[in-house]
C-alpha cells in the first residue's frame, strides 16, 4: 500500500513573515521503494527541509513552476549542500524558461561538481506534459496564468490493478493457488468448462491525483488538471480581490473546487497582509475541504 506525505515547507507569498517561509513543497511517496520530490524551491528551502525533518539528499528531482525569487531562490542553496555532502547521483531540475537554470546556479559553489541536468517545461498552450514517469507514479505540466512564464505541476499515482477474491470465488475459484498466477502471466485461463479472464476477477484501486498550482490566476488548465484532484495546493494570494497581480482569490477557488471535484485544497502563498490564520479560518469555515496551510504542514494522501 502506497503512501504520500506532501510538507508545506514554505507558505508565504512573495514577503516572508515571521511564521511563513517561501514556497516549497516536499513530496514523498513511499510504497515498497521511496520516490522524493520538490515542487518549488523558495529562499530558505533547505532549512525548512532540516525543521521538518526531511532529508535533502533524497530529492532527485526538483520542479520550478516559474523564476520569480520567491519560488526559485533556494535552488543555490540545495545544490551547495548537496556538492559539500558528495552527492553522487543526478539531480534533475525541470522548469519552463529553463535556461534560467544554469543562471541561478551560476551563485552555487558546487555547480560544476554535482551532477545537474536541466529539462524545459513548456509554458505555452493548453496541453498536460508528461515529465517523469516511474512504476508508480507520473510527474506532469500544464501553462497556467501567471505574469510570466509559469506551469502547474501534479503527481499523479498510476491506478493498482489486483484480484477481487469475491468475483474470483463467485466464479468457482480457489481462494488462492498457483491459477491466480497463471491468469496475471496469460490474461485468461481454462476452469472447468469456462474461460476466466483477469478483467472479470480484477478490481482497480485509482491513483491518487496531487495537484499544486504554482501562481496562477483561475484558468481553463488550472481546471484541468485539477479535475478530481484529491489534493490540490492553491495559490491564495488574496482573499478578495479576484485577478490581482495574476494570482488567484477565495472565492474563485471555492467556486473550481466545486465544479471541478477536488476532494481536499490548502490555500497557500498567502500575502503577508493576512497575519491571523483564525480571521483566515472563520472565511472558510463553510468548507470543510478546505484548509489554511502553515508553514510545515504534513499532509498524508493514502
Ligand atoms: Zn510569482
Amino acid at each position: 500500500m502506497s503512501k504520500i506525505t506532501v510538507t508545506i515547507l514554505g507558505t508565504t507569498a512573495a514577503v516572508p513573515t515571521r511564521t511563513r517561509a517561501h514556497a516549497a513543497i516536499y513530496i514523498d511517496h513511499s510504497s515498497d521503494k521511496e520516490f522524493c520530490c520538490l515542487f518549488d524551491c523558495g529562499e530558505g528551502t533547505q532549512r525548512q527541509i532540516l525543521f521538518a525533518g526531511l532529508n535533502l539528499m533524497k530529492l532527485d528531482n526538483i520542479f520550478i513552476t516559474h523564476w520569480h525569487g520567491d519560488h526559485c531562490l533556494g535552488l543555490p542553496g540545495v545544490v551547495d549542500t548537496m556538492g559539500f555532502e558528495n552527492r553522487k547521483r543526478q539531480l534533475n531540475v525541470f522548469a519552463p524558461e529553463s535556461q534560467r537554470v544554469k543562471k541561478c546556479l551560476g551563485f552555487s559553489y558546487s555547480i560544476g561538481k554535482i551532477n545537474v541536468k536541466t529539462h524545459d517545461v513548456q509554458a505555452k498552450g493548453k496541453k498536460i506534459t508528461e515529465l517523469f514517469e516511474n512504476d508508480r507514479l507520473r510527474i506532469v505540466s500544464i501553462p497556467v496564468k501567471h505574469s510570466r512564464a509559469a506551469v502547474a505541476y501534479a503527481l499523479f499515482e498510476k491506478d493498482k490493478t489486483g484480484i477481487d477474491l469475491g468475483k474470483a470465488m463467485k466464479l468457482g475459484l480457489p481462494e488462492k493457488g498457483e491459477i491466480y498466477r497463471q491468469l496475471k502471466e496469460e490474461g485468461s485461463i481454462a476452469f472447468g468448462s469456462k474461460i476466466i479472464t483477469l478483467e472479470e476477477i480484477s478490481s482497480i484501486e485509482k491513483g491518487k491525483r496531487i495537484v499544486y498550482s504554482g501562481d496562477t490566476e483561475i484558468c481553463e488548465n488550472l481546471r484541468k488538471l485539477a479535475s478530481n484532484a484529491d489534493l490540490l495546493i492553491q495559490d491564495c494570494t488574496y482573499f478578495e480581490e479576484e485577478g490581482a497581480y495574476k494570482h488567484a482569490a477565495l472565492p474563485e477557488i471555492l467556486k473550481m473546487v466545486k465544479e471541478c471535484k477536488v476532494a481536499r485544497v490548502v490555500l497557500t502563498h498567502i500575502s503577508r497582509k493576512y497575519q491571523s490564520v483564525n480571521a483566515l479560518k472563520k472565511l472558510i469555515k463553510k468548507y470543510p475541504n478546505v484548509e489554511i496551510a502553515e508553514d510545515l504542514m504534513e499532509l498524508v494522501v493514502e
